[in-house]
C-alpha cells in the first residue's frame, strides 16, 4: 500500500492510500480539491472514504467525494457526522475488497468523545489524536480519557507509521524541548523536522517507535518528563502528569 500525505486547507493533511492496481481510499477529507487533484495526477480510483472525527477540517470535503465517485463513507457513531454511510465502532476490523486491505477499529476518547483512529496495513490513521511530537487538544474529554486512548496506541507495533491529521511538528518539537531538553532523540528528530520543513516537505510519517522515544505526551512514565512535572508542580501520577503536560502545551501556543 501506497501512503501519500496530500496537504489541505492551512495545515491538515488528507490520507491518501492506494494500492498497485489504481484503487484508492482517503482519510479525513476536510476538502475535495486536492484529493480529485491526486485521483487525476496518479490515476487513481476512489474506492472509500475514512473519517475519524466530525470536526470540519477533516470531513468537509467527504459529502462531495461521496457523491461525484459513489462511494461509501466510513465513520464514528457520532450524529454530528451526518454525512456518514457506514458506523464504525471500537473493536471492529474495517475489511476493503479493492484496495485488499484492513483496519481495526479503536475507539479514542479526548480531542472529541467519539473520535476513532484505524490501524493496520502499517499505518496508524490518527486524526487528531496523536501528533508527532505532540497530541490533540481536549475539547471534549478527560486527560484520564485522553491518556488512555494515547496508551492503546502505544502499545501498537513500534514500526506502525504514525499518520496524523496536522502538519504541526515544528511547533510541537518547539514545547517538547522545552520538557525534555536532554532528550538525544528528541534533539535529532527537531534537527530532522526542522530540514524536512525548510525543503517543504512534510515531517510525517514518523514511526511509533520515534514518538515513543521522542514524544511527550507519550513519555509521561519518562525521567525527562517525570522531572519537569516535579519542577512544574504536578502530583506525581500518571494522569496529573499529562493533564499538566496537556495545560502548558496549551498556554505554550500552536
Ligand atoms: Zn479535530
Ligand atoms: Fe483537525
Amino acid at each position: 500500500m501506497h501512503v501519500v500525505p496530500l496537504p489541505a486547507l492551512a495545515d491538515n493533511y488528507i490520507w491518501l492510500l492506494h494500492d498497485d492496481e489504481g484503487n484508492a481510499v482517503v482519510v479525513d477529507p476536510g476538502e475535495a480539491a486536492p484529493v480529485e487533484s491526486a485521483l487525476c495526477a496518479r490515476k487513481l480510483t476512489l474506492r472509500a472514504v475514512l473519517l475519524t472525527h466530525h470536526h470540519l477540517d477533516h470531513i468537509g470535503g467527504a459529502a462531495r467525494l461521496r457523491d461525484d465517485h459513489r462511494v461509501p463513507v466510513y465513520a464514528p457513531n457520532d450524529e454530528r457526522i451526518d454525512i456518514a454511510t457506514h458506523r464504525v465502532n471500537d473493536g471492529q476490523t474495517l475489511r476493503l475488497e479493492k484496495p485488499s486491505a484492513q483496519w481495526q477499529v479503536i475507539a479514542v476518547p479526548g480531542h472529541t468523545l467519539s473520535h476513532i483512529v484505524y490501524v493496520g496495513e502499517g499505518v496508524l490513521l490518527c486524526g487528531d489524536t496523536l501528533f508527532s511530537l505532540g497530541c490533540g487538544r481536549l475539547f471534549e474529554g478527560s486527560p484520564a480519557q485522553m491518556l488512555s486512548s494515547l496508551q492503546r496506541i502505544a502499545a501498537l507495533p513500534g514500526d506502525t507509521l504514525v499518520c496524523c491529521g496536522h502538519e504541526y511538528t515544528a511547533a510541537n518539537a518547539r514545547f517538547a524541548q522545552t520538557v525534555e531538553p536532554d532528550n538525544l532523540a528528541l534533539q535529532q528528530r527537531a534537527d530532522e523536522v526542522a530540514r524536512l520543513r525548510a525543503e517543504h516537505r512534510p515531517s510525517v510519517p514518523a514511526t511509533l517507535s520515534s514518538e515513543l522515544a521522542c514524544n511527550p505526551f507519550l513519555r509521561v512514565d519518562s525521567a525527562g518528563v517525570m522531572d519537569w512535572c516535579r519542577r512544574h508542580g504536578a502530583a506525581n501520577d500518571p494522569v496529573a502528569r499529562f493533564a499538566a503536560l496537556r495545560s502548558a502545551k496549551d498556554a505554550f501556543g500552536a
